[in-house]
């Protein structure tokens, strides 16, 4: 079934740079859901994502929504990982793509 998102701006704390919207009944379901809702971003929704989840970790996000907490928690805590694990990752994807 698709679901279609409830007019945002019509929410107090709406703000454009949020990837999930407090007050829509399809962001709240995104939000329950992290990971579906990392994997239906489009790449520039994803990228925003991503920056906002650096944001929220140095506590630099003064309009974030509670909706979005549990994805930008997911790319923080990835993000922290791929440092260290980046080289056997590459490795995994090249393996992937036959390189
Ligand atoms: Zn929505």
């Amino acid at each position: 079934m698709t679901m279609t998102h409830d007019a945002h701006e019509a929410y107090p704390r709406y703000s454009p740079e949020q990837v999930l919207k407090d007050g829509c009944g399809e962001c709240a379901q995104r939000s329950a859901q992290p990971a579906l809702a990392i994997s239906k971003m489009d790449p520039q929704t994803f990228v925003r994502a991503w920056a906002r989840s650096v944001k929220f970790a140095n506590d630099e996000l003064p309009d974030v929504a509670a909706a979005e907490v549990p994805v930008l928690d997911i790319l923080w805590a990835v993000r922290n990982q791929l440092p260290l694990a980046w080289a056997y990752i590459s490795a995994e994807i090249d393996k992937e793509r036959g390189r």
